[in-house]
């Protein structure tokens, strides 16, 4: 039953990442043109932490030859809407999706396909709303105890920050303070598309001299092991599946080299990723991503990923969908520099768009 290593590689290498590496490619037979698709399964907006509108978005997928979008902002589905009206008018199928953080948050499940009505996804993504501006403050409190710069207003410095960056985006004039303490704070939470992240914070950090730039916040304070660090307290893997898939949706995991090294809320059930990761796939994960944009790109992760993949009972495996994100957030740091060049066999791509329930229009369909 054991595969040898050699042919894993080279199953593997006609399974993942083919648009990741010259080498990888040049490997294969080059496909033909109409052999390939060009889909993009995970973006963000300024919905959650990118640097765009929804509209900026689709246009640039538009741009870049992107067949299929989804736009997948973390934990809300506020510009789905926006980002599908924008798709309509260019031509771009978009599928609406979610970044739905799992447990202590560093495990990231896309919901692709997703009903945005559906009330136990509207449920979480109500919680997690409360969750994000909690942890926020929390992270706050916890930067102002360290006594590091200057104290931190969290609604004056973060919340209007926030709304002010998404009023300039979309060309609206900024609130001045004074205007900001008479609204107060409900009316400053509403204010804003989408969520608070750590990103926001770390700007409020450079802009209040603590640190130079936001890659230093993150190593220094916010970071996943710096002294400002709050876990947000997400729902678990079992029940993010089940609300994907309740919500008609399929479940994918997100970059799963963040998960390499099991998540601490995990650590004491899964001994390793491998184990976590078959774990996933029993509670029903649809699929992993595998078809990365170059500057994601690692051999080392391929080896990992390729790794856990083979310890999955065959029918699994060839079960599983290899999804293609760029996870472009229109920041230098975070995710692929680009939406979309990412094409991948029609044939990958046409399972992924079967298991959403997507049949391409023919043109000379004629009605039943
Ligand atoms: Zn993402």
């Amino acid at each position: 039953m054991k595969l040898k290593l050699s042919k894993l590689a080279s199953l593997l290498t006609a399974v993942l990442f083919l648009a990741a590496t010259a080498p990888a490619r040049s490997e294969l037979a080059p496909p033909a043109p109409d052999a390939v698709m060009n889909l993009d399964l995970h973006t963000h907006t300024y919905c959650s932490d990118g640097g765009e509108t929804p509209e900026t978005v689709v246009g640039k997928a538009a741009e870049a030859g992107v067949e299929f979008l989804a736009v997948t902002d973390h934990d809300t589905m506020t510009c789905v809407s926006r980002a599908k009206k924008e798709a309509d008018a260019k031509g771009v199928r978009l599928i609406a999706g979610i970044e739905i953080s799992v447990g202590a948050g560093s495990m990231h499940v896309l919901g692709l396909g997703v009903d945005a009505e559906n009330a136990a996804l509207k449920a979480l993504m109500e919680s997690a709303d409360h969750e994000r501006i909690r942890r926020a403050e929390a992270i706050v409190q916890k930067l102002n105890d360290l006594n590091a710069g200057k104290p931190i207003d969290f609604l004056a410095d973060l919340v209007l920050t926030k709304v002010n960056k998404n009023r300039v985006i979309d060309g609206a004039e900024p609130i001045g303070a004074e205007a900001a303490a008479e609204m107060g704070r409900e009316a400053l939470l509403s204010g804003f598309t989408g969520e608070i992240t750590r990103p926001d914070i770390a700007q409020v950090l450079v802009d209040k001299g603590y640190v130079a730039d936001t890659k230093e916040a993150f190593s220094k304070y916010i970071g996943n092991d710096g002294p400002a660090y709050v876990p947000v307290q997400g729902p678990s893997f079992t029940d993010v599946l089940d609300i994907i898939h309740n919500a008609g949706g399929i479940a994918v995991l997100a970059h799963p080299f963040t998960i390499f090294k099991v998540p601490a809320d995990l650590a004491k059930q899964y001994a390793d990723f491998d184990a976590l990761f078959r774990a996933l796939v029993e509670a029903g994960l649809d699929g992993v991503e595998a078809y990365q944009p170059q500057t994601q790109y690692t051999k080392d992760n391929e080896t990992k990923l390729s790794a856990a993949l083979i310890t999955l009972p065959e029918k699994a495996r060839r079960k599983l969908l290899y999804v293609p994100s760029s996870d472009y957030h229109a920041h230098e740091k975070i995710g692929g520099k680009n939406i979309g060049g990412l094409p991948m066999p029609k044939e990958e791509a046409a399972k992924i768009l079967r298991a959403l329930n997507i049949h391409k229009p023919r043109a000379a369909k004629s009605a039943k």
